[in-house]
């Protein structure tokens, strides 16, 4: 695989982008969550050329992305009333919803399963490339498989430069992370994957009991315990562990909180992101991008709280550090 990664930008160039697609080829695109790496979901020069790129084993689903509620229909199949309210509610946006999969829909997106994850991204370039390429589009993260997600055009060349068509750069995702997976075909609504839309969110509008799976997603398919891992060993320590310990030259910290620091600090080693977890949310990776680039020999992690907002980071940050 070595291809010429072209930097594109919308709304010039998408009709450039929108041929890629339609000959098969995966063409990077920020959504509001990260930049998703989009082929045709109904080719399979496509959804093969998504594989390669990302290095993902096939085992892994991937999300087919759409720009009207009416397409719902056209991918699944047994819809409960539940997925329009759901897709009323939140939709452009964050939430991913898996449903029975109409029968023609691939097994190569679906990974030979008889269900089919949907979403309306909220992002311009993204609903303009679906509507210029005339397809739904399969787009998991742009990034290779368990590297740290993508939420600029540059961390998605980091990982996949001449190993894609292109890039469209659309400047920063605002939410910063991946969207909530929630499964409506069970008899209780279930979150697979916990994101931007949490628990509390879901049950008011649905007016019903929503659980987080058991799991937490470690046993859907393609849900591997480690992920979004930096080449840098990643540590969680605790605000008091932090500040006990102090930080040597050659580390790097992420913080939420301010933890009182001793000694002399290299500043561009350690980044203070918010302690409000939707502010967190947008630099997490990006914070994890620019630690790795300074070759340092650890990056220290503080953990954050454990109540509802911050969920989703905590089902992250432990892919991150986990061995
Ligand atoms: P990513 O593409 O990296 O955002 O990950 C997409 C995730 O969505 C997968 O890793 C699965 O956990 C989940 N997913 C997608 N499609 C399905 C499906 N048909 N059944 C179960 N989980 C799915
Ligand atoms: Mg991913």
């Amino acid at each position: 695989m070595n291809k010429t990664t072209l930097t594109l930008s919308f709304p010039e160039d998408i009709d450039t982008a929108a041929r890629l697609i339609q000959k098969g080829e995966c063409v990077a695109v920020k959504t509001e969550t990260v930049y998703g790496l989009a082929g045709d979901a109904n080719n399979p020069l496509a959804i093969e050329n998504i594989f390669q790129a990302k290095a993902r084993p096939t085992s892994n689903p991937l999300i087919v992305h759409i720009a009207d509620i009416d397409d719902i229909v056209k991918w699944a199949r047994d819809i409960p009333e539940s997925a329009y309210q759901l897709a009323n509610a939140y939709w452009p946006g964050p939430l991913s919803i898996l449903l029975k999969k109409q029968p023609w829909v691939s097994g190569s997106v679906t990974a030979g399963q008889d269900t089919v994850v949907l979403r309306f991204p909220d992002s311009q370039d993204f609903i303009a490339l679906i509507k210029a390429s005339k397809a739904g589009l399969a787009a998991p993260s742009a990034n290779k498989y368990k590297f740290i997600s993508p939420t600029t055009a540059e961390h998605v060349l980091t990982s996949l430069n001449g190993r894609i068509a292109a890039v469209v750069d659309g400047g920063d995702a605002e939410v910063g992370i991946e969207s909530t997976i929630i499964d409506v075909t069970r008899d209780i609504p279930t979150i697979l994957r916990p994101g931007p839309i949490d628990d509390i969110m879901l049950s008011d509008t649905l007016h019903r009991e929503v659980r987080y799976a058991a799991n937490l997603g470690i046993t859907v398919p393609g849900s591997a315990k480690q992920h979004y891992q930096p080449n840098t060993p990643v540590f969680l320590l605790s605000t008091k562990e932090i500040e006990c310990k102090g930080l040597r030259r050659n580390e790097g910290l992420i913080s939420y909180s301010s933890p009182r620091l001793s000694g002399h600090i290299d500043e561009e080693n350690h980044l203070q992101l918010s302690s409000e977890p939707s502010h967190y949310s947008k630099r997490f990776y990006d914070a994890l991008h620019q630690l790795d680039k300074l070759a340092l020999s650890c990056i220290y992690l503080e953990s954050t709280p454990t109540t509802t907002p911050w969920i989703a980071i905590n089902n992250r940050i432990g892919r991150v550090v986990a061995g």
